[in-house]
């Protein structure tokens, strides 16, 4: 009887190879600036009694105060539409806020009820938590989310096909990528469309810290450079960006400015799309449809 444990061997992840489809309008590349309002759900989702920890539960209420209200004014001076992530209890608990988001046009997305992490082990739960989430949406801010970021990353075959079921045409959490693809099911049947994140955009990895788990913060010369080449290197590869950034971190008064230069540096090449999750997962259909038709 071996000792080595019994794992299939396939990769973990079956999806066919992200095609080639062009980006619209002649774009060379994309970038998908995706916001995750977590709150204090971040905080909290470990462990409930923390709700009464109310020092540490205000890294995540800067959000309502003061990250989204600042980012919203900013992209609206921009004019960017961008997708915002909002789990269901930070709907409930922040609901002005969530307005306001919606509000100025930018898309909704899932991210999770209590900010739960998906595994396969609690089936049930992770259930209660995408469909309570589901309900919250629609109930409160009257949106029908098409898109779902797992909540600290990570998602699981069962899981994924919940979500189709349930209408979510995108995830936006695998990291194996540079260009969206259509996950496979272990049944083989056709899952959501993936827009993959590059880790090197969570913006959580430079610039939160606290006393009890410190960690180094970083600058704008050391984000924007990391940053900047990613960019630089997916623009040539004719890829896509997707950050991954949370008002309580970006929406800092420096870390603003980091979002901000980089925008405006991507903007400068005058052939990088910036759209929102859903608007990138219905081109990728169109082109898949008419991939269809030239194959049928
Ligand atoms: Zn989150």
């Amino acid at each position: 009887m071996s000792l080595i444990p019994d794992v299939p061997r396939q990769p973990a992840n079956r999806a066919d190879p992200a095609p080639a489809y062009p980006w619209p309008d002649g774009h060379r590349c994309a970038v998908f600036t995706g916001f995750d309002v977590d709150a204090e759900s971040a905080w909290i989702a470990q462990d409930p009694t923390h709700y009464d920890r109310l020092v540490s539960m205000s890294f995540g209420g800067y959000e309502a105060r003061v990250g989204v209200p600042k980012l919203l004014e900013y992209l609206r001076s921009i004019g960017l539409r961008s997708t915002f992530f909002i789990p269901g209890w930070v709907v409930e608990a922040h609901t002005r806020m969530c307005e306001a988001i919606v509000k100025d046009g930018h898309e909704v997305a899932h991210h999770g009820y209590l900010h739960k992490r998906p595994d396969p082990t609690t089936w049930a739960h992770d259930v209660e938590e995408f469909d309570r989430a589901l309900d919250v949406l629609k109930r409160v801010l009257g949106v029908t989310p098409v898109g779902y970021r797992a909540p600290s990353g990570d998602n699981y075959d069962a899981l994924l096909k919940h979500m189709r079921d349930r209408g979510i045409l995108y995830s936006s959490s695998f990291r194996d990528d540079i260009r969206p693809y259509r996950h496979r099911l272990r049944d083989g049947g056709a899952g959501p469309i993936e827009l993959p994140v590059n880790m090197s955009f969570d913006d959580w990895l430079y610039g939160m810290s606290n006393r009890l788990s410190p960690r180094p913060m970083f600058g704008k010369s050391h984000v924007l450079e990391i940053w900047n080449g990613e960019f630089d290197q997916t623009r040539e590869w004719g890829g896509l960006v997707t950050m991954v950034l949370h008002p309580q971190v970006t929406g800092r008064p420096m870390r603003i400015g980091i979002f901000r230069d980089f925008v405006a540096r991507c903007r400068s090449f005058g052939d990088c799309w910036l759209p929102t999750g859903e608007e990138i997962a219905r081109h990728y259909m169109k082109c898949e449809q008419q991939a269809g038709r030239a194959k049928g």
